[in-house]
């Protein structure tokens, strides 16, 4: 839970060091709308992704299940700027399956704290392994990071690429490219 006071404090601390004018019309609500901006940003501390990757259904299929393309936003532990792109999910169940929507909330659950995005393609791909135990899970993020293109080098338009393999995944390069081709292509 955020100590929403401290925060709006630390803001109006931070406003006063870059020499703004606190009781500036533009500003003045501005510490408590970024406390309650940040209390929403980083919402995920508080949750556990074994909460929906609870909600599972037993299946008789032991093929390759992808999720493309969820969308995510979050914040680099390095500046506090945005990183956002898209996490891919590829699993090989064991004898149960999670509903769609779970892999996107699991998604949301690590992307809303300060992150690396190293560190929430392994945190993914860890809690679908723990959780669900599939055979293997493969997590594939890809994302624009803001403190590399509006600071520092500024490469606009790059992007950063992190795998996560477990279980049959792990070392499995041709298994690891079949789920690549069908992320690029498919
Ligand atoms: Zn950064």
């Amino acid at each position: 839970m955020v100590d929403k006071i401290k925060a709006e404090k630390a803001i109006e601390m931070f406003l006063e060091a870059i020499g703004e004018d606190l009781n500036r019309e533009g500003i003045k609500d501005t510490p408590k709308r970024v406390a309650k901006m940040y209390e929403e940003l980083t919402s995920g501390y508080s949750l556990n992704a074994k909460e929906p990757l609870s909600k599972v259904f037993s299946v008789n299929h032991s093929d390759l299940v992808l999720v493309k393309d969820i969308n995510f936003h979050s914040l680099c532990e390095h500046h506090l700027l945005p990183f956002m792109g898209n996490v891919h999910i590829a699993y090989i169940p064991n004898t149960q399956v999670v509903g769609l929507s779970k892999l996107a909330r699991t998604v949301e659950i690590y992307a809303r704290r300060l992150q690396l995005q190293e560190q929430l393609t392994n945190q993914i791909a860890d809690s679908i392994y723990e959780y669900l135990k599939p055979k293997g899970v493969f997590v594939v993020v890809s994302a624009e990071h803001t403190c590399m293109t509006m600071r520092g080098i500024k490469k606009v338009g790059s992007k950063t690429l992190s795998y996560s393999s477990k279980g049959v995944f792990k070392d499995n390069y041709q298994l690891q490219k079949n789920v690549l081709d069908l992320i690029n292509n498919g």
